[in-house]
């Protein structure tokens, strides 16, 4: 057991790391890391359409139902929630938005942070994410920024798998063998019915990813995979 590590997912949307890293999360989590997301927003205009089509729907009810939904989610995969409550549709990061991200780098002090990719035409919030992400982190980095607190490493950041990869510009570079974990991740799909399209599609994306896994490792066992894109070269005196 690892109880001393800690990983953290910067997740736009308040569903986006269970689809895209939810299978990480609860990975870490049973090695008894502390893992930790941030949702900027609960996706309450953008990801929330079946919300949208009951009648009588206010805006606050949209987001303390994807709250709860996000919530019953972390707790099936043993991660903890920040809930940024930015909004989305568009997400707007102020100034005080990155320092907020940075103190949290800096509270919590991640071996690797999961984020949006780098593109997403189809989503204007995920890049936004990204760069919020990568940018709070340099930030925790410098050393002339709350001087009083210690500056972070240099935590590891993966980009987790777009919607719609190609159109992302997203390549995977790395195949996590998430099998043993796959009932806890689809688990966690369920709690997200505002999203109830989305289970199979994820389901069918995990199968593939763990088809490549398995021919790219020799992994006979992998049968459910997570992908990821790497920012940072990987530093080895080994090659594997
Ligand atoms: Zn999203």
């Amino acid at each position: 057991m690892a109880e001393n590590k800690t990983a953290m997912v910067v997740s736009a949307h308040s569903a986006d790391f269970v689809w895209r890293a939810g299978g990480a999360v609860a990975l870490y989590a049973a090695r008894g890391w502390k893992v930790v997301v941030v949702c900027l927003s609960f996706g309450e205009r953008g990801e929330s359409a079946k919300l949208w089509r009951e009648s009588g729907m206010t805006m606050e009810k949209v987001k303390a139902t994807r709250r709860e939904e996000a919530l019953c989610a972390a707790e099936i995969l043993g991660a903890e929630v920040n809930f940024l409550d930015l909004g989305d549709y568009p997400m707007r990061i102020r100034d005080e938005v990155l320092y907020k991200l940075a103190g949290l780098y800096r509270d919590f002090r991640p071996e690797f942070i999961l984020t949006h990719s780098l593109k997403d035409p189809y989503n204007f919030d995920h890049p936004i994410v990204s760069h919020a992400a990568q940018e709070a982190r340099i930030i925790a980095q410098a050393h002339g920024h709350e001087p009083s607190i210690p500056v972070i490493g240099a935590p590891g950041v993966f980009l987790f798998e777009p919607h719609q990869p190609e159109q992302c510009e997203w390549k995977p570079q790395v195949f996590l063998d998430i099998t043993p974990v796959w009932e806890k991740k689809f688990a966690a799909f369920k709690m997200m019915s505002a999203q109830e399209h989305l289970w199979n599609y994820y389901e069918r994306v995990a199968l593939q990813r763990g088809t490549q896994g398995a021919r790219n490792s020799g992994r006979s066992h992998m049968k459910y995979g997570e992908a990821y894109q790497r920012i940072f070269p990987q530093v080895t005196d080994v090659f594997e």
